[in-house]
């Protein structure tokens, strides 16, 4: 089972992977991953692939799995060779390579060389070594109890009915690599001791069948989260054991909160999904987490998927972790919201607007808020109002702060009775409404407030709003002149109740 060859006919070209275990949805973290994957390869020719690493049985699924993939396509971070797409190195989940008995030969090769061995430790005894460990202040490594059994102590334990886990007998050498982004990490065999790398059921855990498939796939470079850094050194001596090639390695820097902890829910949602349903694009977070932990070396912040590729270089990657900033990405995602045509801003906000109402005015009422969102899933409160059936505020919102309520009254009558005569071609646009409200202020001698204040307030119903001209465009003459005559009647209650109080 060993590579002897190569199958790869761009051997000399970078082979690349993004390798997640389906245990959740996709991370903010695992997206960075793929695209600094994802860039590398494209920049140079190489190839990236997506292996499923499903061997956590108990908390691997199918719909995480789905969701991940989905995920990355709406990324738009597509794979060469991996599930799905196929390739020559399948197959790419790690469950059917271990029912087409990969892992195997390599765990047998290491158990018959000496290199590994079973342990039949029970969780009682690691318990308690672990408890004797923290006590003496040393760390948790395995005690190598099971190290040098005997054939006669291996059947005892087998007569007893006990199970065994198998272990790599770590070699106690200190370990040197350098990693790409971290430069020179020296961390010795003593501190981490003889680690697991199968399970009783004979299935190999994450080190090794990671370690195998990243050799037998011909990856040439490792690139993975920092949180990775800590295996590695374990992986190296596998790979040594096994007389597999050495990939070279790049672990990127961790991405943390505003406090610096480990990102969590308080940095911003952290799972791209959270991100496609609140309305983000998907190159707005291509550009955005192309920055956390890289940078092109200039200031420039607006960078297309064209220019990643042509400027991403490992070297520039920062060793210090990456402080996630949604105040940020929000306004990155607002650039790139208006960067997009009407037509195409309308044919991903529509959506998001869930109201039974004609197409045109949910597409007026979009577009008359449009420059106030960052995201859209902040339309829907925003634009509420057109569709309510009746406002509910109160009547002294409508008098307009220099005004009286009497005074507000009279203005909000006579305009609406000019609005009312106004022709339909006045409400085609929202510029010839404003030029008509602006022409009726002028007429009349009166200030922008006093009329503007209440006709606003009255077709909305609220403290802050479009402008009237956006809301009369959005509702049409019947509707808009309706609202008007009903905040006249509010009013005018309002005021012949407190004469008679
Ligand atoms: N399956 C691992 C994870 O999801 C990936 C390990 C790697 O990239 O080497 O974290």
């Amino acid at each position: 089972m060993l590579p002897t060859t190569t199958k790869a006919q761009t051997a000399q070209k970078p082979r690349v992977r993004f390798a997640p275990s389906p245990t959740g949805n996709l991370h903010i973290g695992g997206a960075r991953t793929t695209l600094f994957n994802w860039l590398y390869a494209r920049q140079t020719g190489g190839t990236f692939i997506l292996r499923i690493e499903d061997t956590d049985r108990a908390r691997s699924t199918a719909e995480y799995e789905k969701t991940i993939l989905q995920d990355l396509r709406w990324l738009g971070l597509a794979w060469d060779e991996g599930v799905e797409t196929g390739g020559e190195f399948g197959p790419y989940r790690q469950v059917e390579r271990q029912e087409a008995n990969i892992y195997q030969p390599f765990i047998k090769k290491l158990l018959d060389s000496g290199q590994a061995y079973y342990c039949y430790c029970t969780t009682e005894q690691l318990d308690q070594d672990r408890k004797v460990a923290a006590a003496a202040g040393k760390n948790p490594v395995y005690s190598g109890r099971c190290c040098n059994l005997t054939t006669t102590d291996r059947a005892a334990h087998e007569r007893s009915g006990r199970l065994a886990v198998v272990r790599f007998k770590t070699p106690r050498k200190e370990v040197r690599f350098k990693d790409l982004v971290r430069g020179d990490v020296n961390i010795h065999g003593d501190d981490f001791g003889d680690f697991v790398i199968a399970k009783q059921d004979g299935s190999p855990l994450f080190y090794l069948a990671n370690v195998i498939d990243d050799a037998l796939m011909e990856i040439s470079h490792v690139i993975r989260g920092e949180e990775h850094l800590p295996n590695t050194p374990k992986q190296i001596l596998l790979a040594e054991a096994l007389k597999l090639k050495v990939p070279q390695y790049a672990h990127l820097p961790l991405i943390l909160n505003p406090d610096r902890s480990k990102m969590s829910k308080r940095a911003g949602p952290t799972h791209v999904r959270e991100y496609i349903r609140l309305g983000y694009l998907p190159d707005a977070i291509i550009n955005y987490v192309a920055l956390l932990g890289w940078n092109p070396g200039t200031t420039q912040e607006i960078l297309s998927r064209d220019e990643l590729v042509k400027l991403f270089s490992i070297e520039k990657i920062n060793k210090a972790g990456a402080v996630f900033d949604l105040t940020r990405l929000r306004w990155l995602n607002a650039v790139y919201l208006k960067k997009l045509s009407e037509k195409e801003y309308l044919e991903i906000a529509v959506p998001f607007v869930a109201v039974k109402a004609d197409r045109e005015k949910v597409e007026r009422a979009i577009i008359s808020v449009r420059e106030r969102v960052q995201f859209l899933a902040e339309l829907p409160p925003l634009v509420d109002f057109y569709f309510a059936s009746k406002l509910v505020y109160e009547p002294t919102l409508l008098v307009w702060r220099k005004s009286t309520a009497q005074k507000s009254l009279n203005e909000l009558e006579r305009v609406t009775t000019a609005i009312a005569d106004w022709g339909s071609a006045i409400f085609a646009t929202r510029q010839k409404l404003l030029e008509a409200l602006q022409a009726y202020v002028a007429e009349n001698k009166l200030g922008t407030g006093d009329v503007f204040w209440p006709v606003r307030v009255a077709l909305s119903g609220l403290k802050a709003s479009p402008g009237p001209q956006d809301i009369l465009w959005v509702l049409g003459k019947d509707e808009g002149v309706r609202r008007l005559r009903e905040g006249i009647a509010l009013l005018r209650k309002s005021l012949t109740d407190s004469s008679q109080k």
